[in-house]
């Protein structure tokens, strides 16, 4: 159902669309000036105007055209009611904006009828809103773990930094990598394989804090990034997930269970200057204590401040 917005400057026209549309279950506003409409409008985001054209002051043309030429939350669908039913007016009402006329006086089925064609379209533009903001969310998660993918972490990242550096606070990232991932692959097959990326992700989201930024990076590489976190609690963060996965156990279909190990290495950029080149480095450096965390034997973590 519709909240519709009935504008009219004479009492018992206003009371005429009301009747017809409440009955239909409605929920209607009523405005007696064009200017008083646009107010609500405005204040109440009212997307459907049922508006008389001969008003005085700001006329329904008047506004329909205010309407169109401001940017408001969604799209407002308009039926303009006139008793100017020359083709060159009902021309002019169309041009100005309005989806939709009705030439007094109506039979209330052609309006019932006129104002069903509005609500479809309503629904249409929701439906369309919906869908643009699942491809939204979409884009910016990877699908196997629900964490931020590559391209959304690295914006995660790149905004924490530029506050690290308004409020000179400390940053820093962990890079972490599955250790002998490829084994558990060519070992238990490559579902299992998503299993285990799955269990690891949630168990990264566990032991972080809700304000941490978690993202897969490729394969079984993750990226966390820690805004606001020394280096000696960021090693703690990365040192508590890695023990976690350790505790992973994934069972196999013929009986019996698996576990995994990960390492990690952490970059702490203590005073951030400048913001979107230093990001770079930083996951730079993180990769370098990831790899000298591989070369100790896996299970470790290691750290750099820069
Ligand atoms: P290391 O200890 O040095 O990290 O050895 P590794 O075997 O883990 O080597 P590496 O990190 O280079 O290999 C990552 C492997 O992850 C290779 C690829 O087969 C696997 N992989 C990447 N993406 C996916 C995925 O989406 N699902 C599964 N099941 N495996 C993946
Ligand atoms: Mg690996």
């Amino acid at each position: 159902m519709l909240k519709i917005l009935v504008v009219d400057d004479e009492h018992v026209a206003r009371r005429v669309v009301e009747k017809t549309l409440t009955r239909l279950g409605h929920t209607i506003v009523l405005a007696e000036s064009g200017e008083a409409a646009w107010k609500k409008i405005q204040e109440e985001h009212l997307r459907f105007v049922i508006t008389d054209w001969n008003m005085p002051i700001m006329d329904g043309v008047q506004l329909i055209k205010k309407i169109r030429a401001t940017t408001l939350p969604s799209y407002v669908y308009t039926i303009l009611v006139t008793s100017n039913s020359k083709d060159e007016d009902i021309v002019e009402g169309l041009y100005a904006g309005a989806d939709d006329y009705l030439t007094k006086p109506f039979n209330p089925a052609e309006l019932e009828a006129r104002v069903a064609v509005g609500e479809r379209l309503l629904a249409l533009e929701d439906n369309l809103t919906l869908a643009n903001n699942q491809l939204e969310k979409l884009a910016m998660v990877d699908s196997l773990t629900g964490l931020l993918n590559r391209r959304a972490i690295y914006k995660f990242a790149r905004g924490e930094l530029e506050r690290a550096r308004r409020v000179s606070e400390p940053i820093s990232v962990i890079f972490l990598d599955i250790d002998k991932f490829k084994e558990v692959n060519d070992q238990y097959g490559h579902l299992r394989g998503d299993e285990a990326l799955k269990l690891v992700a949630q168990v990264i989201k566990e032991r972080s804090r809700a304000y941490d930024g978690i993202g897969r990076w490729a394969g079984d590489e993750f990226l966390v990034v820690l805004p606001g976190t020394t280096a000696e609690d960021a090693k703690n963060a990365a040192q508590r997930i890695i023990e976690g996965i350790k505790l992973v156990e994934l069972a196999l279909p013929k009986g019996g269970v698996f576990s995994l190990a990960a390492s990690a290495g952490v970059a702490t950029q203590v005073k951030v200057t400048g913001a979107v080149a230093l990001l770079d480095d930083i996951i730079q450096t993180a990769d370098e204590a990831l790899y000298r965390a591989k070369e100790k034997g896996g299970n470790h973590v290691e750290s750099s401040s820069l």
